[in-house]
């Protein structure tokens, strides 16, 4: 999908501000954060959501949580806390077509998930 603005980060082709990088993974700051820390952590290959992970994706999925943790560890929100949020299609809010799981801390956060 040489569209997919997500895999031209991966690709460099566009910028970001990266704070980790792997064989499977890229993480880089949200360009619009809602939060104090707002990080996405996403695969270097392109999947458009979660709805499409394999079972065969298992070591990746993995590797999308703990980079996330890591992260937070190193931006010093460890032990305050934090989400991890996947939004996953229509109903999910999703609107960048390529996994992205969402770090977001640095404060407390409000639970305001309800219907629309
Ligand atoms: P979602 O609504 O879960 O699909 O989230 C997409 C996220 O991608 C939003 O929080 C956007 O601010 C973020 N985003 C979109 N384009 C960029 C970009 N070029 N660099 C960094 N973050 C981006
Ligand atoms: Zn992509």
């Amino acid at each position: 999908m040489n569209e997919c603005i997500f895999c031209k980060i991966v690709k460099k082709e566009i910028p970001a501000d990266f704070l980790y990088e792997d064989d499977l993974v890229v993480a880089f700051k949200d360009i619009r954060p809602i939060a104090p820390v707002h990080v996405l952590v996403i695969p270097k290959r392109h999947i458009e959501s979660v709805v499409d992970l394999k079972d065969s994706d298992e070591v990746l999925a993995g590797r999308l949580i703990i980079t996330a943790k890591k992260i937070a560890q190193q931006l010093d929100i460890a032990a305050s806390g934090y989400k991890l949020l996947f939004r996953v299609g229509e109903d999910g809010g999703q609107e960048a077509p390529h996994i992205h799981l969402h770090l977001l801390g640095g404060a407390k956060l409000s639970e305001n998930i309800k219907p629309i």
